[in-house]
């Protein structure tokens, strides 16, 4: 069953990404900006022209299924988008029962995070475990659970929202409007946020030096870091404490075997694995104080190759 061809596509704010996958590997792939400004029946045009490209010379009825992974929160039950915050005039878009009538093939939506978990689970980092907990920390922070060897939904499908629970009684304002979210102090954005801060108290260091001709982001500091400037360096051990934080909680909620961070802050896991698990092994209970966290094995794919594999697994269900 592992050859059979499906289709991810992850809906982003930025971008629009498609790839063919068999067997949880990409065999192609395409990707354009986001046509934000047309709206959804544009962008359903822009999913049309990317399956086109990746199906070139291939003929359609060989597709078993299409999955989409779409930032969320999002109705995966029904399959019509509630609101995106980064894609306006999306309020109420019956995604699913478009795209399945656009392309006449099973078609399954899934929130990202939970498309991504998926994808690690099943052909990454989190491979022939009963429990992981998937985090992705980039723009925002996002993620998925799997328990019991199922992926879980909750209710309307919303479950896994991890970027959104509460550290701290006051702090940052964040993406949700609420204060003191996980998200609010971990996310790329926070620590942009407070490498820009930095840069301003100290113009001539390695920050301060760059914020003369560009915008100081969360890339910055990893950059930084590895060239061992030490201001960068105390950033991320920063980080690392507030992932801890968080992945602890994650960890005494779902008892997970594993934690798979991915995200584009995931591309300094090395510089924080240590201080990461140092705060989990100091603020953990006894028996979770050995869960290891880990890198995602499919990086930037996890999403795209996760909803390839959940909409094949929709119509094959022994595959699942
Ligand atoms: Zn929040």
């Amino acid at each position: 069953m592992g050859d059979r061809l499906s289709i991810g596509f992850d809906l982003g704010g930025t971008q629009v990404r498609a790839a063919l996958v068999a067997g949880g590997g990409v065999r192609r792939r395409a990707a354009v900006l986001t046509d934000v400004a047309g709206g959804p029946n544009s962008v359903v045009g822009q999913f049309r022209a990317l399956a086109a490209k990746i199906c070139e010379g291939i003929d359609f009825d060989h597709i078993g299924a299409i999955g989409i992974a779409a930032p969320g929160p999002m109705d995966t039950e029904t399959g019509v988008v509630d609101h995106i915050p980064t894609l306006p005039g999306w309020n109420e878009f019956p995604l699913r029962q478009r795209l399945a009538e656009e392309f006449q093939r099973p078609t399954i939506v899934e929130n990202d995070g939970i498309a991504a978990a998926y994808g690690e689970w099943k052909h990454g980092a989190g491979k022939g475990l009963d429990h992981l907990v998937y985090v992705t920390v980039s723009t925002g922070i996002g993620g998925g659970v799997v328990v019991d060897g199922r992926l879980m939904h909750g209710r309307r499908g919303m479950a896994g929202h991890v970027g959104h629970f509460q550290i701290a009684p006051d702090g940052p304002v964040c993406s949700c409007g609420a204060v003191g979210c996980f998200e609010a102090f971990a996310a790329g954005t926070a620590l942009g946020k407070r490498a820009h801060m930095a840069a301003t108290g100290d113009p001539s260091g390695y920050l301060g030096s760059k914020a003369s001709s560009e915008k100081i982001v969360s890339r910055h500091v990893v950059d930084g870091a590895r060239l061992h400037d030490a201001e960068c360096l105390a950033l991320l051990r920063e980080e690392a404490e507030y992932l801890g934080v968080g992945f602890t909680g994650l960890i005494h909620l779902f008892s997970p075997q594993r934690l798979i961070m991915g995200g584009g802050v995931a591309k300094a896991f090395d510089l924080m694995s240590d201080d990461i698990h140092a705060v989990i092994r100091r603020n953990a209970m006894a028996p979770f104080k050995d869960i290891p966290v880990v890198v995602a094995a499919l990086g930037d794919d996890c999403g795209l190759v996760g909803a390839a594999a959940l909409a094949l697994a929709a119509v094959e269900p022994t595959d699942r």
